[in-house]
């Protein structure tokens, strides 16, 4: 017998809807689903093949185990045993060195219900706030850019802006292959709408770039010069919002200052581009009537991301092109749930529904409403790559993460392996036996994946979306949010962590947002069932979803004007010099999903490109005496990295590429981009600087 379920696709923040069928045999099959707004019964290649991941359980974590030091085999045990011994080791570490011995470390993969327990356990209950994810390595520059622009980390356009814009400002993303669902409804809009104009800025050319009318192959680090000549051009040829400006920001003439300090002549020669292209984007963009600018890791792995999305949120706020159709800045999420993350507060900073750990009434209102028996600590906690740099000094003794893989995605990571292994507890979550963290574990928790467990999404437009369990979990693994709450009751919390299905923990998170901008309190998992899928703010007396934001032009700042913010326009990045002269950076590929533990097991996926290479310029590889398809060694100030050169024009002189996916302990430096990376981070948003790393390229 056949059954068919609706979900979520749980790679990218598109948050494509999926028709899954499975049948008594235990075989699955997936298709679009056609009744989802946001991709309209399309797939992508990971989307369309998501069903090898779930019917192949070779790799799969199946029960518990622990080891009792480094050296010695990890053994089975029973959940008991496990989540008794990681919280008697946590008790023992809370009571010695204080509440902030002990951090968690979770992903955007997780499930909302699953990122709200854990932050109410160690905010509310533990009583440190070390509790970080791994947005904060892609969507941080962006939060912040939104919060001092707007008042608020919120993405004030939707997907159907798409249909109604007839500029895209595409900059520093790859849309074409990272967000392939949405980038195919521009260029359908594109095919039937002609005179649709795409800009793209990228250092390098991508797919994006090739379908574009106009591409800026910009200087990496340069962002900021750009967009400030194109603000400088707006000015100039009045193609700014003069009413708008004036009744709706604060900040002009700041700006319009800063802007005309650099001619655009002088702007072209800095970025590497024609000034002609240039002046091009800024009469498009000036001339257009719906204006959405998409971006993603080019702008906010910077050690200056917030600065980037800053000086490219202010071309919104100086024409007025925000809130109204096809029009708005639209940072396009990375990860299936990173948006739902933060609104249940699943950062060191962060309460739930957007509140601040540094506001004290916020503070309170949590509190009272969780009943602490502790205070919840007013300063943030550590973040991603501060956490790591604390385990390595021996300031964090424990830490436990959850359905991430930090051993390939963090960057520096010869130091990252140091700090694990210096660890005094690890703790591992995970559905995989390939997760290459797995190493460095004290204790595995083994846990249910992909339509073995039930709960919410947001995706990049603040659609929630219901994931039904489809399916047993193999073996004794549990959904993350029951594994979480079985452990907050052995540290003795039984009271305030009674639940018994995510749905409690769904209904307890949406009560926190009432009377907020992210209030959700008409938002049911009968509700989500019923209409499929709902767009945040939905508060109890609402009837539809909140389509965009700001449509009456009041942001969320205390005086309700939004902040143009003047920012500098240069870089900070690690310099090159003459022994690394070469700038990497990194990303992702078509086909492959992060550290590859999912669709590095999927043939299809594989064929694309199966390999890591380095991309380089033909200039750069003959100064070198280097051949296409040779073996290299990439080498930077903190490791070296070897694999075979793709000689291509694709990326300018001067920069090479290498794809962030591939990286295993043990094999040495073979493939793994983030030995190459720098743990510079931006100052505001701590989110690191990938994108820019020096290096030297030569034959092995
Ligand atoms: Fe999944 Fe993203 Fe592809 Fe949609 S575009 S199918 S959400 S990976």
């Amino acid at each position: 017998m056949e059954n068919t379920h609706q979900t979520t696709c749980c790679y990218c923040g598109v948050g494509c809807g999926i028709v899954v069928k499975t049948e008594a045999s235990g075989q699955l099959s997936v298709q679009g689903d056609p009744q989802h707004p946001s991709n309209r019964g399309l797939l992508c290649s990971k989307g369309m093949n998501l069903h090898y991941t779930v019917m192949d359980q070779s790799d799969r974590l199946l029960y518990p185990q622990m080891r009792y030091g480094r050296s010695a085999p990890l053994e089975r045990v029973s959940w008991d045993a496990a989540l008794e011994r990681t919280a008697a080791v946590f008790k023992t570490f809370i009571q010695k060195y204080g509440p902030d011995s002990v951090a968690f470390y979770v992903s955007g993969q997780c499930l909302t219900e699953e990122y709200y327990l854990v932050n109410k356990l160690i905010k509310g209950f533990i009583g440190s706030n070390n509790i970080d994810t791994n947005s904060r390595l892609c969507m941080s520059s962006a939060v912040v850019g939104y919060k001092l622009s707007l008042g608020e980390d919120s993405v004030p356009v939707c997907y159907n802006d798409m249909e109604e814009a007839d500029v895209f400002y595409v900059q520093g993303a790859n849309p074409a292959w990272c967000h392939p669902i949405l980038w195919r409804r521009i260029e359908a809009h594109k095919a039937a709408n002609p005179q649709v104009k795409i800009i793209c800025v990228d250092p390098r050319v991508t797919d994006t770039a090739r379908s574009a009318d106009l591409h800026l192959p910009l200087r990496p680090g340069t962002d900021i010069v750009l967009n400030h000549a194109i603000g400088r051009l707006l000015i100039e040829q009045e193609k700014t919002d003069t009413h708008f400006i004036l009744d709706h920001t604060d900040g002009f003439e700041a700006y319009r200052k800063s802007v005309f300090q650099r001619s655009i002549a002088e702007a072209a020669e800095l970025c590497g581009v024609p000034e002609a292209s240039i002046r091009q984007a800024a009469e498009w963009i000036g001339f257009s009537k719906g204006f959405l600018s998409l971006w993603t890791m080019g702008l906010n792995q910077s050690v200056v991301g917030v600065n980037k999305n800053l000086s490219l949120i202010n071309l919104h706020l100086i024409t007025g092109r925000i809130g109204t159709p096809g029009n708005g800045p639209f940072s396009l999420t990375g990860q299936p749930n990173a948006m739902g993350g933060r609104e249940v507060g699943g950062l060191a900073n962060a309460l739930p529904a957007h509140r601040e750990v540094t506001n004290a009434r916020h503070r309170q209102e949590v509190e009272e409403f969780w009943q602490s028996p502790v205070k919840i600590a007013e300063k943030p906690g550590l973040t991603a790559t501060e956490l790591i740099e604390a385990l390595a000094d021996d300031r964090l003794k424990a830490i436990w993460i959850i359905n991430t893989n930090p051993m390939v995605s963090m960057p520096d990571l010869n130091a990252a392996e140091k700090a694990l292994t210096n660890a005094r507890f690890v703790v591992v979550q995970d559905i995989s036996s390939r997760a290459d963290t797995l190493a460095f574990a004290d204790v595995v928790l083994p846990a249910a994946g992909w339509l073995e467990k039930e709960g919410t999404m947001t995706n990049a437009e603040r659609r929630i979306t219901y994931l039904p369990q489809i399916q047993i979990a193999p073996g004794e693994a549990l959904p993350d949010v029951e594994i979480i709450w079985r452990f907050a009751r052995k540290m003795g919390f039984e009271r305030a962590f009674p639940y018994e299905k995510a749905e409690e923990v769904y209904r307890e998170y949406t009560q926190l947002t009432a009377g907020t901008n992210v209030d959700v309190t008409g938002v049911t998992y009968d509700l989500l069932r019923q209409k499929r899928s709902i767009q945040w703010p939905y508060p109890a007396n609402a009837d539809d979803s909140t389509q965009r934001l700001f449509t009456n032009h009041r942001f969320y700042t205390a005086n309700q004007r939004a902040q143009i913010h003047t920012v500098p326009d240069g870089n900070a990045s690690e310099p090159t010099d003459e022994a690394f002269p070469l700038v990497l950076t990194t990303g992702r590929i078509r086909d492959q999903w992060h550290t590859m533990t999912k669709t590095g097991r999927v043939a299809k996926l594989n064929q694309h490109l199966s390999q890591p290479f380095l991309q380089m310029h033909p200039a750069d590889a003959e100064a070198r005496q280097i051949r296409d398809g040779q073996l290299v060694e990439i080498r930077g100030r903190r490791g070296t990295v070897r694999v075979k050169v793709q000689l291509t024009t694709d990326v300018r002189p001067g920069l090479c590429f290498l794809p962030m996916h591939w990286g295993k302990i043990g094999t040495g430096s073979l493939g793994r981009a983030n030995n190459l990376t720098s743990t510079l981070i931006d100052p505001k948003s701590k989110e690191p600087d990938f994108k820019f790393s020096a290096v030297q390229v030569q034959a092995y």
